[in-house]
């Protein structure tokens, strides 16, 4: 049987984390939670959350903890989180939203925190060459476009430029992440579940790299 997992992938954003957690996903059969796809995707829908989020996303600033704190409480409720695990992308972002995740999970605590580690200069060349499917969120970028004009491979849905992928807030969420999310690295160092891993190279040499750290993890929990 495959083993589950409960791991939280950090990095900046540009880094690759969403390819990596979709992949990750499949590898060890759990969902991948992105926090930012809950949000585009009640965005596209014009709830009241999607509503609320907008303003924020537009300007690269953090949606209030406590709205992301409920959602997320919310996603691992569900019985596949509950039975298999998760790949958490895009949370936590802040020490807050961290300390209210111990709470969540404390009978099925996490495997690990990896933090995907790319320079400043490598995913802002990245970012402004982003290109996503408004459906499925696919990723695809300036020089590797969808085979047919700007139609997502996948499921048909339209490729685009994020609305938060321009340059002013490119720059604001990466000072953000600087500033909120780098010390996430110091509160997980401080639990022992921290680790860095290279994310500048081949998709699948990356994978590789990730799965060894959270498989070495949970052998170290006897998981
Ligand atoms: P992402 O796709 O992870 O880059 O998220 C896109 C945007 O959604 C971010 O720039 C934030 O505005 C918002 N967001 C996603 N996750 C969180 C979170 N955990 N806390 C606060 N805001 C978030």
């Amino acid at each position: 049987m495959i083993p589950g997992a409960r791991v939280v992938i950090l990095g900046r954003q540009g880094a690759g984390k969403g390819t990596q957690c979709a992949r990750l996903s499949r590898h060890y059969v759990v969902p991948h939670i992105s926090t930012g796809e809950i949000l585009r995707a009640a965005v596209k829908d014009g709830t009241p959350l999607g509503q609320q989020a907008k303003r924020y996303m537009d300007g690269g600033e953090l949606v209030p903890d406590e709205v992301m704190i409920g959602i997320v409480d919310e996603r691992l409720r569900h019985a596949d989180a509950m039975r298999r695990g998760y790949v958490l992308d895009g949370f936590p972002r802040t020490v807050a939203q961290a300390q209210a995740l111990d709470g969540m999970i404390t009978e099925r605590p996490l495997d690990v925190v990896v933090d995907l580690e790319v320079s400043r200069e490598i995913v802002l060349a990245r970012l402004a060459a982003r290109r996503v499917c408004v459906d499925c969120g696919a990723n695809y970028s300036v020089a590797v476009p969808p085979k047919q004009n700007w139609t997502c491979d996948f499921c048909g849905g339209e490729v685009i430029q994020r609305d938060d992928d321009t340059e002013e807030a490119i720059a604001r969420r990466l000072d953000l992440y600087d500033l909120q999310t780098a010390p996430l690295a110091d509160y997980y160092k401080s639990q022992g579940i921290f680790d860095v891993v290279d994310g500048v190279g081949a998709a699948d040499k990356v994978l590789a790299r990730i799965v060894a750290v959270i498989d070495s993890a949970r052998e170290r929990r006897g998981a």
